[in-house]
Protein backbone atom coordinates (compact mmCIF):
# COMPACT_ATOMS: atom_id res chain seq x y z
CA UNK A 1 0.00 0.00 0.00
CA UNK A 2 1.60 3.47 -0.68
CA UNK A 3 0.99 6.26 1.81
CA UNK A 4 0.69 9.29 0.29
CA UNK A 5 -0.52 11.58 3.41
CA UNK A 6 -0.15 11.14 7.18
CA UNK A 7 -1.62 14.17 8.46
CA UNK A 8 -1.65 15.07 11.84
CA UNK A 9 -5.81 14.24 12.34
CA UNK A 10 -5.89 12.72 15.40
CA UNK A 11 -8.45 9.94 15.34
CA UNK A 12 -8.20 7.88 19.14
CA UNK A 13 -4.86 9.76 19.73
CA UNK A 14 -3.28 8.72 16.84
CA UNK A 15 -2.03 10.32 13.27
CA UNK A 16 -4.56 8.99 10.17
CA UNK A 17 -2.73 7.67 6.90
CA UNK A 18 -4.06 7.98 3.22
CA UNK A 19 -3.78 5.98 0.53
CA UNK A 20 -2.90 7.71 -2.92
CA UNK A 21 -6.83 6.96 -3.52
CA UNK A 22 -7.42 8.98 -0.51
CA UNK A 23 -8.58 6.23 1.96
CA UNK A 24 -8.06 6.43 5.28
CA UNK A 25 -6.19 3.25 6.57
CA UNK A 26 -7.14 3.11 10.43
CA UNK A 27 -4.38 1.60 12.71
CA UNK A 28 -6.28 -1.42 15.15
CA UNK A 29 -6.48 1.25 18.08
CA UNK A 30 -8.32 3.59 15.91
CA UNK A 31 -10.51 0.85 14.89
CA UNK A 32 -11.25 -0.43 18.37
CA UNK A 33 -11.22 3.46 19.81
CA UNK A 34 -13.62 4.80 17.07
CA UNK A 35 -17.44 4.44 15.85
CA UNK A 36 -17.41 2.69 12.67
CA UNK A 37 -19.63 5.63 11.70
CA UNK A 38 -17.56 8.19 12.43
CA UNK A 39 -15.05 6.13 10.14
CA UNK A 40 -17.13 5.75 7.03
CA UNK A 41 -18.28 9.39 7.39
CA UNK A 42 -14.44 10.18 7.20
CA UNK A 43 -13.88 8.12 4.34
CA UNK A 44 -16.68 9.20 2.17
CA UNK A 45 -15.81 13.37 3.18
CA UNK A 46 -12.01 12.19 2.12
CA UNK A 47 -13.00 10.60 -0.93
CA UNK A 48 -14.98 13.90 -1.94
CA UNK A 49 -12.68 16.50 -4.17
CA UNK A 50 -13.46 18.81 -1.85
CA UNK A 51 -12.48 16.74 0.93
CA UNK A 52 -8.98 15.81 -0.31
CA UNK A 53 -8.47 19.48 -1.50
CA UNK A 54 -8.91 20.36 3.02
CA UNK A 55 -6.62 17.11 3.39
CA UNK A 56 -3.93 18.47 1.57
CA UNK A 57 -4.46 22.09 2.84
CA UNK A 58 -3.58 20.96 6.30
CA UNK A 59 -0.65 18.85 5.41
CA UNK A 60 0.97 21.32 3.91
CA UNK A 61 0.05 23.80 6.22
CA UNK A 62 0.99 21.57 9.73
CA UNK A 63 -2.56 21.96 10.68
CA UNK A 64 -2.88 19.43 13.69
CA UNK A 65 -7.03 18.16 14.41
CA UNK A 66 -7.63 16.39 17.41
CA UNK A 67 -11.12 14.42 16.97
CA UNK A 68 -13.03 13.67 20.13
CA UNK A 69 -16.33 11.52 19.98
CA UNK A 70 -18.52 12.70 22.18
CA UNK A 71 -22.27 10.63 22.71
CA UNK A 72 -23.12 13.93 25.29
CA UNK A 73 -22.64 16.70 22.57
CA UNK A 74 -25.94 18.01 21.36
CA UNK A 75 -25.79 17.67 17.56
CA UNK A 76 -23.61 15.68 15.44
CA UNK A 77 -20.38 18.07 15.67
CA UNK A 78 -18.68 21.13 16.30
CA UNK A 79 -15.40 23.17 15.90
CA UNK A 80 -14.77 25.16 18.98
CA UNK A 81 -13.24 28.22 17.71
CA UNK A 82 -9.41 28.63 18.44
CA UNK A 83 -7.89 30.59 20.80
CA UNK A 84 -7.10 34.54 19.07
CA UNK A 85 -3.29 33.46 19.13
CA UNK A 86 -3.97 30.40 16.68
CA UNK A 87 -6.05 33.02 14.34
CA UNK A 88 -3.11 35.37 14.53
CA UNK A 89 -0.52 32.72 13.77
CA UNK A 90 -2.20 31.29 10.57
CA UNK A 91 -1.80 34.32 8.97
CA UNK A 92 1.66 35.70 10.68
CA UNK A 93 3.74 32.45 10.91
CA UNK A 94 1.75 29.71 8.02
CA UNK A 95 4.30 27.05 8.66
CA UNK A 96 3.75 27.29 12.67
CA UNK A 97 1.95 23.86 13.97
CA UNK A 98 -2.02 25.06 14.32
CA UNK A 99 -3.69 23.18 16.78
CA UNK A 100 -7.43 22.54 16.49
CA UNK A 101 -10.06 20.23 17.62
CA UNK A 102 -13.32 18.68 16.21
CA UNK A 103 -16.21 17.13 18.67
CA UNK A 104 -18.37 14.54 16.32
CA UNK A 105 -21.06 12.52 18.02
CA UNK A 106 -22.11 9.27 15.90
CA UNK A 107 -24.86 8.41 17.95
CA UNK A 108 -26.47 11.77 17.30
CA UNK A 109 -28.01 10.29 14.66
CA UNK A 110 -31.51 8.15 14.97
CA UNK A 111 -34.33 8.50 13.19
CA UNK A 112 -37.79 8.01 14.75
CA UNK A 113 -39.64 4.84 14.08
CA UNK A 114 -41.59 4.93 10.89
CA UNK A 115 -40.07 8.22 9.58
CA UNK A 116 -37.67 8.06 6.61
CA UNK A 117 -35.10 10.70 5.49
CA UNK A 118 -35.80 12.69 2.63
CA UNK A 119 -33.70 12.73 -0.86
CA UNK A 120 -30.72 14.45 -0.10
CA UNK A 121 -30.44 13.86 3.20
CA UNK A 122 -28.57 11.99 5.77
CA UNK A 123 -29.81 8.02 5.46
CA UNK A 124 -27.97 6.43 8.53
CA UNK A 125 -25.23 7.51 11.15
CA UNK A 126 -22.33 6.93 8.26
CA UNK A 127 -24.02 9.76 6.18
CA UNK A 128 -24.65 11.63 9.27
CA UNK A 129 -20.50 11.75 9.98
CA UNK A 130 -20.07 12.54 6.58
CA UNK A 131 -22.13 16.19 7.08
CA UNK A 132 -20.59 16.34 10.12
CA UNK A 133 -17.06 15.49 8.91
CA UNK A 134 -17.38 17.72 5.79
CA UNK A 135 -18.95 20.75 8.09
CA UNK A 136 -16.80 20.88 11.06
CA UNK A 137 -13.57 20.36 8.90
CA UNK A 138 -14.95 23.17 6.57
CA UNK A 139 -14.50 25.23 9.67
CA UNK A 140 -11.06 24.58 10.84
CA UNK A 141 -10.20 25.43 7.26
CA UNK A 142 -11.50 28.93 7.97
CA UNK A 143 -9.80 29.17 11.28
CA UNK A 144 -6.48 27.94 9.60
CA UNK A 145 -7.10 30.69 6.74
CA UNK A 146 -7.07 33.07 10.41
CA UNK A 147 -10.81 33.72 10.18
CA UNK A 148 -13.13 34.13 12.98
CA UNK A 149 -16.23 33.19 14.01
CA UNK A 150 -19.16 34.01 12.16
CA UNK A 151 -18.56 31.80 9.18
CA UNK A 152 -21.98 31.03 7.79
CA UNK A 153 -22.99 34.11 6.49
CA UNK A 154 -20.26 34.27 4.47
CA UNK A 155 -20.42 33.83 0.77
CA UNK A 156 -17.62 32.10 0.35
CA UNK A 157 -18.50 29.35 3.05
CA UNK A 158 -21.73 28.64 1.63
CA UNK A 159 -20.02 28.17 -1.77
CA UNK A 160 -17.95 25.65 -0.12
CA UNK A 161 -20.42 24.09 1.76
CA UNK A 162 -22.71 23.39 -0.73
CA UNK A 163 -20.64 21.94 -3.24
CA UNK A 164 -18.95 19.64 -0.38
CA UNK A 165 -22.89 18.64 0.67
CA UNK A 166 -23.63 17.74 -3.16
CA UNK A 167 -20.75 15.44 -3.56
CA UNK A 168 -21.78 13.98 -0.78
CA UNK A 169 -25.03 13.38 -2.52
CA UNK A 170 -26.56 15.12 0.37
CA UNK A 171 -26.92 18.32 -1.00
CA UNK A 172 -30.26 19.44 0.75
CA UNK A 173 -28.49 19.28 3.57
CA UNK A 174 -28.23 23.55 4.98
CA UNK A 175 -25.60 24.96 6.60
CA UNK A 176 -26.21 28.27 8.94
CA UNK A 177 -26.69 29.49 11.77
CA UNK A 178 -29.94 27.89 12.75
CA UNK A 179 -27.82 25.07 13.08
CA UNK A 180 -25.11 26.72 14.71
CA UNK A 181 -25.87 25.72 18.06
CA UNK A 182 -26.79 21.90 17.61
CA UNK A 183 -26.19 21.22 13.95
CA UNK A 184 -29.12 18.85 14.26
CA UNK A 185 -30.31 19.50 10.72
CA UNK A 186 -31.63 16.17 10.28
CA UNK A 187 -34.82 15.48 12.28
CA UNK A 188 -36.36 18.64 11.11
CA UNK A 189 -35.97 17.33 7.51
CA UNK A 190 -37.11 13.74 7.50
CA UNK A 191 -40.53 13.04 6.68
CA UNK A 192 -43.01 10.69 7.89
CA UNK A 193 -44.32 7.25 6.85
CA UNK A 194 -44.06 6.46 3.10
ZN1 LIG B 1 -21.24 25.53 11.38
Amino acid sequence: MLIVAIIPLLLAGEATRFDSAFTPQFTRHQIENTSVATRIGLAKWAATRHGRKLIEYFQSTDCEITVVEDDAERGIGRAPEPGIATLVAATMHPSQRKRFEIILNPAYYQLPKGMFPLAGQPGNPADAMAIAWAGEMLHIYFYAHGISLPHHARADFQNEWHAVAAELGMGTVPHDDEDEYAHSVIVRYVGYGR
